[in-house]
Formats: C-alpha cells, structure tokens, sequence
C-alpha cells in the first residue's frame, strides 16, 4: 500500500509492515525469515524512521547489518519518507518504553500492541546489595495476554499445556525442570508466561521471575563487570519459580552456562521451580555442556508440536472473538487454517491482516478478499510439494508401487495409502479437490474429500496411524 502525504495510520503501517515481511520473506526464502526475521517487531514510525524491536541483543547484531538495508528499502517503497530503520533490543513481552503508537486504538491495535502499562512487576523483592543490575528490569514482565484462559488447547500441545498447568497449580515442584521445546511460534513463550501468571495470582508472595537465557546472560556479564557475582547469585537464588525463555542462547559462552548451572542446581536442591524452553530437545542443545544437557532432562521434557489443523482453526476463532471480529466468515477462517500453516504467530499476523483490510476498504471479507489480501504470504505458505513427490514418499513409505497411487484397486493396503498421499496433498499444496483428483487416478473431488476425512477419523482413534501421517508429512516438509 503506497502512501503519499498524509502521515499514515497506525493500522496502515502494521499493513506496511506486513508487506515488508512478505517481500522480504519472498527474497531470502522461509528458513532464513523463519530464523531471523520472524521474531522482529514494528515498533514504531518516528518522523522519517522506523523503529524495529528486536528480541535479543544476539539477532540484533546478526540482524542489522544484513538485512538493515533491505529493510529501508522495502519500508521506503511502502511509506515514501522513510530514510532509516532503527532497531532496538526489546524483548515483544516487555515493556514498551513509551505509549505503544498512539492511542486512537481500535481493540485491533491493543493486539498487536505490547503489553500495557498495568502493575506487572514480575520480581517483587529489592535487588540484594543495591547491586548494579537494570532496576526491576531484571525479568522481563509477564503479559496478561498469555494466559491459560487464552491458551487454545489442541493434539499438538496439549501435554506441554497440561505440563504447564500442573507446575502453576502446584506447591511443591511436580516435575523440576519442567523442560518445554518445539519449534517458532507454537506457544512456548505463552505458556511460560501463561505459569508465572497463575501462580501470581494464587500465591502474591511467591517470588516470580521470567526472563530469556539471553537476558540472563546479559544479566550475568554485567555482574561480572561491576564485580558484584555475590548479588546476582542471590538474586537468582531467592525466587521460588525461575521461567528462563530460549535457553539455546546459552550455548557456547562457558562462564554463563556454569553459572547457570549453578543457579538452576541452588534453585533444583531447594525445591524450587525451574521451567525452561527451547527450540529443541535438551539432548539436541549441541552448544550445551553435557552436564547441563543431562541435568535438563531430568525432570519432564514436553514438546509443543507444530499445529494441526483443527489446532490452527480453534485458535483464529478465539483471536477472531477476542479482536472483536465477530464477522468474520467461517470459510475464511477454516481457509486460513488450512493455508497457514507455518506457526501460530503467522496465523494471528495474517487474520489481523484480512481484518484490518476489511476495515479499511469497508468491504466484507470473503474468500476471494482474503486470497487477495494475503497473495504474497499464501505463496510463502505454500511448501514447494508437489503432488508427485508426496505419491512417491507415500508408496516409498507404505511400500507398494507408485502407480497404485492411480490405479483403480480398492483393496485396503492400496487404498489407505491413497488416501493417506490426498490427505497430505490437501494439507501441504494449494491444489483443490478436484485437481488432486485429478492427479490420483481421475478419481472425483468428493472421493479426495472423503479419504481427507477419513484420514483425520483414523488420526484421533489410531495413535500409530497419526504418528505415520505425521512422520510422513515431517518428510516432505523437510
Ligand atoms: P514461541 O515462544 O513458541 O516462539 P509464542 O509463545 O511467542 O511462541 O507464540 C506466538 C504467538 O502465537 C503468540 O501471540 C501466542 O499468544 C500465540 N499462540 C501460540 N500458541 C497458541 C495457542 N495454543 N493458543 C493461543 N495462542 C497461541
Ligand atoms: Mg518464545
């Protein structure tokens, strides 16, 4: 969307922004916007800059001299009086250093804003030896969106959340660590936050503090600078539920993971707390010390994994609810489920997106609004699969031939497979019924539409059959 005079609007630059993340993503491909770009936020358009937060230092550093300038350029060619990108470490959950873009907000902009300024002091004891640490900055705050009651529980995490719950509603340690990885976007962070909220609001007194490895490591350096180890280790040691967020930050720098280790045992003998997450499993921490991995391991390990469908659909009707969207068509949220299929925060950003569109245009959305709407970030969504390639991974898999993909045999071990190969073609190409029909034999569309829903039967009533189609889905993905 091309701007001109007028200053924009705050819902015209969230547009702005995810145009320039759907351009940028087109040009340096999924894995590496996934790895890098993804977590970065619009913060705001001050004068002629703009001001992108970046969740750690780390990123930052990686960030800014490789992308900086494309990202100028793609801002430029949205908001024309653009000169430079500014980017400042700012972890999306803590607090923004003024008032989040303006205040004409719509229940939309308190969305995508930050958290708001409310007392969500996340360390409630004074910081021992008035040591030199960032004030009560020392966590960062928990925001009251992500709680339990916003948690949409689905196959994918439901062990993660029932883990989760278990730690915020009890008073000894069920499990210690309570270790929770997977993958971008899936609700790690959330359900982090979602613990420290609970307890909070059980027990006042109890001692929260939530805060990224990074943070920690910062907080860790610092202490050695100004000499004051004594301070930090008893700040960490006093709190009674320890959230350390993206622990694969830690790797590599050996004084940090000692410490770490020596903090996370303290807090582990004293019977407090500890919930950990990372993106992937502690045995898969390959910076990490051996030690830390093991000791990682030790309480319970849950993995968030990525979304179902059905995950995906339960997830845009409560963000559709809580936005206030109550217009929305089903159709366009049981597409967007089916279309969006990379991670949670993508979801909310591309509702968000066909919302705001529907506001400004003041045309109801529709299939055809939201196809155009999201063009470019369909296409992105669109894994590279083809039809063949899922025909062939599925015969290799099931072991029967290629050809049985298309034949007319009906018996079941050529029949189950067959569906299992429409079943994925619907979940990972664009292609619609017919055209996979097409594809399987000349078979009719309602015939895709029913192994699609036999497939989804067979998954929640058969475990091993769900762990097949999910290891073969995990194939072509890769
Ligand atoms: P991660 O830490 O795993 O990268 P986040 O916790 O930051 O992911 O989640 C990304 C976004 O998706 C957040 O806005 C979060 O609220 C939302 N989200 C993820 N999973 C769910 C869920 N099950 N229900 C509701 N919102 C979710
Ligand atoms: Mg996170």
């Amino acid at each position: 969307m091309q701007m001109t005079d007028s200053k924009p609007t705050n819902k015209q630059l969230d547009a702005s922004w995810l145009t320039v993340r759907d351009r940028l993503r087109r040009e340096i491909g999924n894995t590496t916007f996934e790895r890098w770009i993804q977590s970065v936020a619009f913060e705001a358009l001050r004068d002629t800059k703009v001001v992108l937060a970046v969740p750690t230092r780390f990123l930052c550093d990686w960030v800014a001299p490789r992308y900086g300038d494309r990202l100028r350029a793609l801002w430029q060619n949205e908001v024309p009086t653009v000169r430079s990108i500014d980017f400042v470490v700012r972890s999306a959950l803590s607090e923004p250093e003024e008032q989040p873009r303006g205040s004409q907000g719509s229940k939309m902009d308190g969305f995508v804003a930050e958290a708001d300024g409310e007392d969500t002091t996340v360390i409630d004891g004074e910081v021992p030896n008035g040591g030199p640490f960032d004030g009560g900055d020392i966590g960062a705050r928990l925001d009251r969106r992500y709680s339990f009651d916003n948690f949409v529980v689905g196959k994918p995490n439901e062990f993660a959340h029932a883990a989760a719950r278990n730690v915020a509603e009890s008073d000894i340690p069920p499990f210690n660590p309570l270790f929770i990885y997977g993958g971008v976007g899936l609700g790690k962070t959330h359900l982090m936050h979602a613990i420290g909220l609970r307890v909070r609001e059980r027990e006042p007194n109890r001692r929260v503090i939530y805060l990224s490895a990074e943070k920690f490591m910062y907080q860790f350096i610092r202490a050695l600078r100004f000499k004051n180890i004594m301070g930090f280790k008893e700040l960490f040691r006093s709190v009674d539920i320890l959230l350390i967020d993206d622990v694969q930050f830690i790797g590599g720098k050996e004084s940090t993971q000692e410490e770490f280790f020596h903090t996370f045992n303290a807090l582990v003998d004293q019977n407090k707390q500890v919930v950990v997450s990372g993106d992937r499993s502690p045995a898969d921490l390959e910076y990490m010390d051996e030690r830390m991995r093991s000791r990682l391991s030790w309480g319970l390990v849950a993995e968030v994994h990525s979304t179902s469908y059905e995950l995906r659909l339960g997830i845009l009707q409560a963000k559709a609810e809580q936005l206030g969207a109550t217009q929305v068509p089903p159709k366009v949220l049981e597409f967007l489920a089916h279309k969006i299929t990379s991670n949670v925060r993508e979801l909310e950003g591309a509702l968000i997106r066909v919302i705001a569109h529907s506001n400004l245009v003041g045309r109801p959305m529709s299939l055809e609004t939201t196809q155009e709407v999201l063009h470019d970030l369909l296409r992105a969504n669109d894994r590279r699969v083809t039809i063949e390639e899922i025909q062939k991974r599925v015969s290799e898999y099931y072991n029967i031939k290629v050809a049985e993909m298309s034949s007319a045999r009906r018996a079941q071990m050529v029949a189950r497979p067959r569906q299992v190969a429409m079943y994925l073609a619907k979940q990972l190409t664009s292609r619609s019924l017919p055209e996979i029909g097409r594809k399987f034999g000349n078979r009719d569309h309602t015939t895709v539409m029913h192994a699609v829903k036999k497939v989804d039967q067979l998954r929640s009533s058969d475990a091993g059959f769900a762990e097949d189609v999910e290891l073969l889905r995990r194939m072509l993905e890769a």
